[in-house]
């Protein structure tokens, strides 16, 4: 099985565009948004991230004939027993808000002292919609939840998620670091294995 050329990716999230064209880059394989197909946003209506992975990958593939891939990520925080999790983007409610997400965030820990949390990244891709055996890969990134953001780089939580070892936010970190470390990053090189094994059958 051969590396697919052209990738539609179901998500309009421009931050995670970003990152996954740059991971994707090396492997001479085209990203694409579902955006420039016209795909509607796919339901999430799931409480694990991979069936929403999976619901959203099928759904690309679908309304494209392209192979798709899917990314369903978030943060858990220790204390709010893995909240927002699959909820994450829109944890202050509609309309999705990157700014008052954190702000219920940080009411939501307030004087709390255990601050621990990972995000979470699950990856799906599909040959097609029908696809039987979809490829799964998961990463996650253990953090901790600040008192107040710190560093405007990043998307979603990232002024809020604290990096003990570089004693850096992740919205103070350079994009490059991001994906090495990142659940993104480390679900992509997971997932990449698989397609050269896949590739190499
Ligand atoms: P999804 O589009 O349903 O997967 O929502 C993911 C949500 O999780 C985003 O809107 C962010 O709030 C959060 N999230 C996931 N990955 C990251 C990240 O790398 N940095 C910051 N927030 C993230």
């Amino acid at each position: 099985m051969s590396l697919p050329r052209t990738l539609v990716l179901a998500s309009g999230n421009a931050g995670k565009l970003r990152e996954l064209v740059t991971l994707l880059q090396p492997l001479g394989i085209d990203v694409q948004p579902q955006s420039l197909y016209n795909v509607s946003e796919a339901e999430e209506p799931h409480c694990t991230f991979v069936e929403n992975a999976l619901a959203k990958a099928r759904h690309a593939a679908r309304a494209t004939g392209l192979p798709a891939l899917a990314d369903d990520s978030g943060l858990c925080v220790a204390a709010l027993g893995g909240a927002p999790g699959v909820l994450s983007a829109r944890y202050a409610g509609e309309p999705k808000s990157d700014a008052r997400n954190n702000e219920r965030l940080l009411a939501d820990l307030q004087n709390v002292s255990d601050r621990r949390a990972h995000y979470v990244c699950v990856l799906v891709m599909v040959q097609h919609a029908d696809d039987p055996q979809p490829l799964i890969a998961q990463g996650e990134w253990h953090g901790e939840i600040l008192q107040a953001p710190k560093g405007d780089g990043g998307f979603g939580y990232d002024p809020l998620f604290w990096l003990p070892d570089l004693e850096q936010s992740c919205a103070e970190i350079e994009h490059e670091l991001k994906n090495t470390l990142s659940h993104r990053g480390n679900a992509m090189r997971q997932l990449l294995q698989q397609l050269e094994q896949r590739a190499a059958q």
